[in-house]
């Protein structure tokens, strides 16, 4: 079950205003803040704050129930790379302000295409596969990430690439933690997730958060 069942659905003012907008030679990925379209950007906000509940598709960390700022709605593959996507709702989500500043415009699909040959996709992947990192329309996100009092585990090569691609583990890099406690169910799930992990380099990492954590106690 992903974590997103049903993604926005446009009325029909939306749809024709958008496909006005991104359908000209000259739109830019950057019109997507252009004021005129301020009311479809927070109809999308809104839409997907609910259905998220209020989470952060990648840290799920809380975010903002009245700010834009820190319920940013996300263009999951790129807008600035892929801008035939602009308005694709499975495209869309809503994320913190820091997983924002941190992902940016990284490719995360996992076929690029080449398009200096022609060959740019124009229909939106269908399958969790075709992304590197965990998308919320088709992943079920605690089957790649173990969230355990801030530290990020990965369960998978998705996992891992969400960790990197958004600096999961920032706010340990940056602060440390001030007083950590882990409980033996806690430090036996990371236990049971390195036991069960057959990936030898996901191994190692998972070994060297325990360590961090046995420490830390
Ligand atoms: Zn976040």
């Amino acid at each position: 079950m992903p974590d997103i069942s049903k993604p926005y659905v446009f009325s029909e003012d939306f749809e024709r205003r958008l496909k006005d907008k991104f359908s000209k030679s000259e739109a830019k990925h950057t019109n997507w803040q252009d004021e005129d379209i301020t009311d479809i950007r927070s109809s999308i906000r809104e839409y997907y704050r609910t259905e998220q509940k209020a989470q952060c598709a990648y840290c799920r960390q809380t975010i903002s129930l009245t700010s834009a700022s820190n319920c940013q709605v996300e263009h999951i593959v790129p807008k600035s790379k892929y801008i035939h996507f602009i308005a694709e709702p499975k495209n869309l989500c809503v994320i913190c302000a820091d997983c924002n500043e941190i992902k940016r415009s990284q490719e995360i699909l996992n076929d690029v295409p080449d398009v200096t040959n022609n060959t740019r996709i124009r229909r939106y992947p269908r399958t969790s596969g075709a992304f590197k990192i965990v998308h919320p329309h088709f992943d079920n996100y605690s089957e790649h990430l173990l969230i355990i009092n801030g530290f990020y585990f990965d369960k998978s090569t998705k996992g891992g690439y969400t960790i990197v691609f958004c600096n999961l583990n920032r706010k340990l890099h940056k602060l440390g933690y001030e007083n950590p406690e882990f409980s033996d169910i806690e430090l036996m799930e990371v236990m049971q997730t390195y036991i069960s992990e057959t990936d030898a380099l996901r191994k190692i990492h998972i070994l060297r958060r325990f360590r961090e954590m046995l420490i830390l106690i």
